[in-house]
């Protein structure tokens, strides 16, 4: 089937409906796609290519969910459970670098951790490391906190800012229909309660990006709902800053799949990402989970941001991860000029710090 009727709403800015998604992931003509992607991608970034310079502190794998589809969390005494004191974390930390403008700090949810913990680790790293950002906690955390320290969501969220909290990374979101959450996850929190967690740090000036876990059990209509769940929310705040796919790995899950997503369907998912999120400026490719050769070839296809140079992720590895979960500043300005796009280094919230 055609998609030009698509093309020509993308080409006069016009918003797609749910229906033109499905559409679009009917369609095997990738690389109209790309075109269409690319377009959109351009008409908002021109040629740039943004990355950061961060690293990734997990500080624990224990965790009281214990998801189907999560090859990293442990429970206590279990091969493989660890869990850093704030010392450890602070010896992780001042491995960082110089250059390292962020710290993306997420975990499994601690059984016994008291909510004055968190406060006091943000405090700690905020203390030693002032001009660092800490991007912390996704929404599944979030709201694991606001339990344990008895508050709202906006009065937990406010007192983790205070500590040093600077923006939501944007996991958890996994995928919103129910059904097929509840299978994957029925632990974690709803679709629902994601989005409410994300609108309120937007109410009260706290950015964050947001996710979706695909190519496990779900549908191409889950995917577009999912989109639309995330544009919705976005008309209301614009609190989102990028939006990330991320490809599922089936490896040490207990969702038992053959293989990983294909290029393919990696290279569709963004790009209709792009076509969809008309009011989200920034889309992530992933490359810890996708690789970085796809990853660059993600590219010509909507993205533009590689994210990090990622110091030692420990989550996507655990579920075998397609790289060694680190790359230099040098490794990813390669693959944005390779790719004929002008690399530009930034702070969590896109301030811009060099280009080339
Ligand atoms: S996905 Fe998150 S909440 Fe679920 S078991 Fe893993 S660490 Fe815990």
């Amino acid at each position: 089937m055609s998609i030009d009727h698509i093309k020509e709403k993308i080409f006069s800015n016009e918003r797609l409906t749910r229906e033109d998604g499905l559409e679009l992931f009917r369609s095997n003509d990738l690389l109209a796609l790309g075109r269409m992607a690319s377009h959109a991608a351009q008409r908002k970034n021109g040629n740039k290519v943004f990355f950061v310079q961060n690293m990734h502190i997990n500080p624990t794998n224990l965790c009281v969910n214990r998801c189907t589809f999560c090859a990293f969390s442990r429970s206590r005494g279990e091969d493989g459970a660890y869990e850093m004191t704030i010392d450890d974390i602070l010896d992780r930390a001042r491995k960082a670098g110089q250059s390292v403008r962020e710290f993306h700090i997420v975990s499994g949810l601690h059984p016994d951790l008291p909510f004055a913990w968190y406060v006091d680790m943000l405090r700690a790293l905020k203390a030693e490391f002032p001009r660092i950002h800490l991007k912390a906690f996704t929404a599944v955390e979030i709201d694991y906190l606001a339990k344990l320290s008895g508050l709202s969501l906006t009065d937990t969220l406010v007192t983790l800012r205070e500590a040093g909290l600077g923006s939501l990374p944007g996991g958890g979101a996994e995928i919103f229909d129910a059904p097929t959450r509840n299978t994957l996850c029925a632990e974690k929190i709803s679709g629902d309660r994601w989005l409410e967690v994300m609108e309120t740090a937007h109410t009260i000036g706290l950015k964050s990006n947001a996710t979706m876990l695909y190519g496990h059990i779900e549908t191409y209509e889950h995917r577009i709902d999912h989109l639309l769940r995330l544009r919705d929310l976005q008309d209301r705040t614009g609190g989102f800053q990028a939006f990330i796919p991320l490809s599922f790995h089936s490896q040490h899950t207990e969702i038992k799949k053959s293989a990983y997503t294909t290029g393919f369907d990696d290279l569709k998912t963004l790009a209709i990402s792009r076509l969809i999120l008309d009011n989200f400026d920034h889309l992530k490719a992933y490359w810890i989970m996708l690789g970085e050769k796809i990853a660059q070839v993600s590219l010509t296809f909507g993205v533009d941001d590689l994210d990090g140079t990622v110091v030692e992720e420990r989550i996507t590895r655990a579920a075998g991860g397609a790289t060694d979960g680190s790359m230099t500043r040098e490794e990813i300005v390669h693959l944005i000029t390779q790719a004929g796009r002008t690399p530009v280094e930034r702070d969590t919230v896109y301030n811009e710090v060099k280009a080339w």
